[in-house]
């Protein structure tokens, strides 16, 4: 299908990654480490909204540059109002948070409870341009248990975020608030279990300020100073090309012009986002039983209290609070999961009360703490995203249509993760608010399953454990949609783990295709 007009694509190369966030760019950071010389291009949908390309919209000074960069990232959602604090969630009406677009419609159906807010991020660096990055490990039934390389694969999904845990250690009161929060929760816990701080993938420049990690620090400058690596942004793969063989290329419309062109390449990557790459395999005819189920998103409650019993004098040395929720003055703390209490809890310190307080009361920084407790779902087949073949959405891909509901045992952890975080909240400070907030479903942003590994093609899986589709050679899937299990904790950082093995297997397969090639002349 490639037009006469001149393309900026290849015609052809040895891989094709779709989507730029941060498992796509894991691959092709992999790569561009372990096999140079292998030519590699990147398709994004959406627009360069950051610099360096993937960079954390948080890291741009200026507040207008940085609101435009959000909205530039909004896709067909673009314009509509978004909305920053849990509290501001609480007025009920249906917002996608900065940076993000929710699904148009589809989202629910009668009798199903359905993932009202499901977002997306069209921009270079996906959602991570735009996330918190806690990257908390899986713990217990979490864990992939079929995978006995896990821990060194997020040792390196953390080398490529650059987690680091200590980013916020100067901010006041969250030695305070790990104090509280370990009295009332390590007992009888692990050590890996106990309260901790949040792994972020934030670090210091040497002059002090923070910089948060986008998929420009997945792909390093290995990846931006390869000469056979490139990033298209603004183009739409709208197929994955499959001859004989397995996975030949893709079609990809550049949205600058409104050409497709059809790039040919040896393997490809579909790393574009959890839902969207069971769209892109739908759109393809890549249609296998496990497609688009198992989907699951982690329930999340959250409180609020405040830090009033000690000295706050403390809290004002420290210079004012910057823009957004956290900032400088923030710390972010860690109760894990156990699967005796199957929810993981993310505390952060805010410098803005997430529900109005009085003029007269101003805010010491750090004493506002936002609890959140994210729960396990429990994994039913009949959850699930389809695809329409006759609707398209906004993009012209396949409509959405998500069929999802929570069954007894997710409302008894639902319960039961209620009447934790009320205590969490009492444990460290005064609650502000009269009881704990369940989020509308799909608000965590946490989509997995959808394109699950699993250890066999016995239709409850999409990819083997090195990420490769089940009968399409060559085609490889990314994303929180690879996990197979119900994590409660953040789950960038494993997918982005589960992406650095396929990229291994593939960088081996690259380099054996090409030995072959040369026994050949
Ligand atoms: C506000 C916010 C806070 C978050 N906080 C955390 C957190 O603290 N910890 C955590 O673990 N996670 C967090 N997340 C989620 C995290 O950002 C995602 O898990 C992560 O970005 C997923 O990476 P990905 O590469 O799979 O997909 P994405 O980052 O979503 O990237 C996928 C990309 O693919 C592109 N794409 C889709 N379809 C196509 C197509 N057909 N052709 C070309 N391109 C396409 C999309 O435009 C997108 O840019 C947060 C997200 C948000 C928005």
């Amino acid at each position: 299908m490639s037009s006469a007009v001149a393309t900026r694509y290849p015609e052809v190369v040895d891989v094709a990654i779709v989507g730029s966030g941060p498992t796509g760019s894991a691959y092709a950071r992999i790569l561009s480490e372990e096999v140079p010389g292998v030519t590699m291009v990147m398709f994004e949908v959406g627009p360069t909204v950051s610099d360096p390309p993937g960079a954390h919209v948080k890291n741009i000074e200026d507040p207008d540059a940085r609101a435009a960069a959000q909205r530039a990232s909004e896709g067909p959602g673009a314009g509509a109002a978004t909305v920053n604090s849990p509290g501001a969630v609480k007025s009920g009406e249906r917002r996608a948070r900065p940076g993000t677009f929710l699904l148009e419609d589809g989202y629910a159906f009668p009798g199903e409870d359905g993932l009202p807010v499901a977002a997306m991020s069209s921009n270079v660096g996906g959602m991570s341009a735009h996330w918190t990055g806690a990257c908390p490990r899986p713990g217990g039934r979490e864990r992939i248990r079929f995978l006995p390389d896990l821990d060194e694969l997020l040792d390196e999904a953390d080398r490529l975020l650059g987690v680091t845990a200590d980013a916020f250690d100067g901010a006041p009161f969250t030695g305070l608030v790990r104090e509280r929060l370990a009295a009332a929760v390590d007992d009888g816990r692990e050590p890996a279990a106990r309260v901790q701080r949040m792994p972020l993938a934030v670090h210091r420049r040497p002059d002090g300020r923070l910089v948060w990690s986008g998929s420009d620090v997945v792909l390093g400058d290995e990846t931006r100073g390869n000469p056979d690596f490139h990033l298209y942004d603004e183009s739409l793969v709208t197929r994955v090309l499959v001859d004989g063989d397995g996975a030949a290329g893709v079609a990809v419309r550049d949205l600058r012009t409104g050409e497709t062109h059809e790039v040919r390449a040896r393997a490809v990557v579909v790393a574009a986002d959890a839902l969207r790459t069971p769209q892109l395999l739908w759109a393809s005819g890549i249609r296998p039983d496990a497609l688009g189920r198992y989907l699951n998103d982690q329930t999340q409650v959250v409180y609020a209290a405040r830090i009033r019993d000690v000295d706050l004098g403390e809290g004002t040395e420290h210079a004012a609070p910057a823009e957004g929720g956290l900032s400088e003055q923030s710390g972010v703390s860690w109760v894990p999961y156990t699967d005796e209490l199957p929810f993981h809890g993310q505390i952060m310190q805010l410098d803005a009360s997430p529900i109005p307080l009085a003029d007269d009361d101003p805010i010491v920084p750090g004493s506002i703490v936002g609890l959140g407790l994210f729960c396990a779902k429990d994994l039913q087949r009949e959850d699930r995203i389809e695809f329409s073949d006759d609707e398209v959405d906004a993009y012209g891909m396949p409509a959405m249509r998500i069929h999802y509901r929570l069954t007894d045992r997710d409302h008894e952890v639902l319960d039961r993760a209620r009447e934790e975080i009320a205590r969490l909240g009492a444990a460290v400070g005064e609650p502000l608010d009269p009881r704990p907030f369940t989020m509308p479903l799909g608000a965590s942003l946490h989509y997995q399953g959808t394109t699950r590994m699993g250890e066999a093609n016995d239709g409850e899986s999409v990819c083997n454990v090195d990420s490769k589709v089940w009968g399409v050679p060559g085609l490889f899937v990314a994303g929180n949609n690879v996990i197979p299990t119900a994590t409660a904790c953040n789950p960038t950082l494993t997918s982005v783990a589960l992406a650095v093995r396929g990229a291994r297997r593939l960088a081996g397969e690259l380099v054996a295709d090409l030995a072959s090639v040369e026994k050949e002349h």
